[in-house]
């Protein structure tokens, strides 16, 4: 299993992958920021997140940011965000 978990992360570094929002699909719920939080800080802390859910009024347009600090969920096979998001708008990517 441990030997899987370090083959995906070579794999996402060699891809050069990340997380991003289909916000489209994205209900504004924050659940994505709360498991981010708790494989960061190990707290349900919204500000130590490294996504965020920006929706400045409740029928507003719903914005996406991924910071820095993301490590794409090191050591687990599925990243939280990805696998807690309850529309699937989480998904991973290549990026530039
Ligand atoms: S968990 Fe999914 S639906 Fe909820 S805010 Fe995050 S991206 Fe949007
Ligand atoms: S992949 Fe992990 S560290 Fe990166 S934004 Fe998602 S939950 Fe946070």
């Amino acid at each position: 299993m441990k030997e899987r978990k370090s083959d995906m992360e070579r794999a996402c570094k060699e891809m050069r992958l990340g997380v991003a929002v289909d916000v489209e699909k994205c209900n504004g719920c924050r659940t994505c920021e709360l498991v981010c939080s708790l494989h960061l800080s190990g707290m349900f802390d919204p500000y130590s997140s490294a996504i965020r859910i920006v929706r400045p009024d409740v029928h507003g347009p719903i914005s996406s940011e991924i910071r820095d600090g993301c490590d794409l969920c090191s050591g687990l096979s599925i990243p939280y965000c990805v696998e807690f998001c309850p529309t699937d708008a989480v998904f991973l990517t290549r990026v530039p």
